[in-house]
């Protein structure tokens, strides 16, 4: 079946945040998709020339570390994004037990996180919701950022819908406090949840509801005080949690580099304010000490 006399339809490839998601075949170029297909009644305001100028933004946004969107158009009342093919996730790789990932392997994904947030952030623009299956991985092995944008012009991602709930782990706390301003640290933040996740083998930090998830970022890092992050008292939801002093990170992290670890815990900084941003990130010494990151061909991948 053709779309917009462009693309040939194949297999669903999965049910995502904001539709379905069908593989294609562009018979301009010959080249596979994955086409995302957004429904519209969903939206209360439909689409809106707001959102088709901030589309038009991300179409504009290349870099080897963010996922190409090749086209988008309408088609019978859906909106439907065109994006390069990938063959596979971060998500895919963490949980693959038959792969071993070194530290040089980790160093390589978090190096093409970043660098694909450092561009984005460099544009003003936010993903909002990073998590390791919006992390696609390419034939070559390089790591692509997805869904870049989409949070604020779609909306932020019903959460009511049960496969939606894993995004809450890599949340900021000043999100989960309910700040309604807020910046690329947001991102950081998730960023860092993902290293640890690498390091771990496992969601770093589990919530299972916001409250939770406080709750478990508190026990983890300890638990913030307003002398280290003084806006915190002034976000709208904030409530006091009981006191836990924060316990050594290398406590939780038992193998890991002191080099990693520092980097670590200033992605996790709890005032975004004073949380390293990806720019900062990528010049840690982490990136410069040995070993040196894998390079992406020969990284380990799903079979
Ligand atoms: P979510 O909103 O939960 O992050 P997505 O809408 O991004 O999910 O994707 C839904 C499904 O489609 C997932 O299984 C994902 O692996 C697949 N998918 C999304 N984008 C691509 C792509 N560019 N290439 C291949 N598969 C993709």
């Amino acid at each position: 079946k053709r779309v917009a006399d462009r693309y040939l339809k194949r297999e669903v490839l999965g049910e995502g945040t904001y539709g379905v998601v069908f593989k294609a075949v562009d018979t301009k170029t010959g080249q596979i998709v994955a086409i995302k297909k957004i429904r519209l009644g969903a939206q209360k305001e439909g689409i809106n020339f707001t959102a088709l100028r901030e589309i038009k933004l991300l179409k504009e946004l290349k870099d080897p570390n963010i996922i190409e969107l090749i086209d988008a158009f309408p088609h019978k009342g859906n909106l439907h994004l065109v994006f390069e093919f990938m063959e596979s996730d971060l998500e895919a790789v963490i949980r693959d037990r038959n792969i071993v990932l070194s530290p040089a392997d980790i160093k390589s994904f978090l190096q093409m996180t970043l660098r694909g947030l450092v561009f984005c952030h460099r544009k003003w623009v936010l993903h909002r919701d990073m998590k390791p299956n919006n992390l696609l991985i390419a034939a070559d092995g390089q790591l692509k950022l997805a869904d870049f944008g989409l949070a604020r012009i779609f909306g932020s991602p019903d959460r009511r819908f049960t496969h939606q709930v894993f995004a809450r782990w890599y949340r900021a706390p000043e999100l989960l406090f309910g700040a309604k301003q807020y910046g690329p640290g947001v991102d950081v933040w998730a960023a860092g949840c993902i290293f640890a996740e690498l390091l771990l083998r496992r969601p770093f930090l589990q919530g299972v509801s916001d409250i939770d998830q406080l709750g478990k970022i508190f026990a983890a890092l300890g638990t913030p005080t307003p002398a280290q992050w003084p806006d915190m008292v002034h976000l709208p939801d904030y409530v006091e949690y009981q006191f836990v002093p924060p316990p050594p990170l290398r406590s939780l992290f038992p193998n890991t580099s002191d080099d990693a670890l520092d980097l670590l815990s200033k992605m996790l900084a709890y005032d975004p304010k004073t949380r390293i941003s990806a720019h900062q990130a990528l010049d840690h010494r982490y990136f410069t000490s040995v070993p040196a990151p894998t390079k992406p061909a020969l990284l380990p991948r799903p079979a």
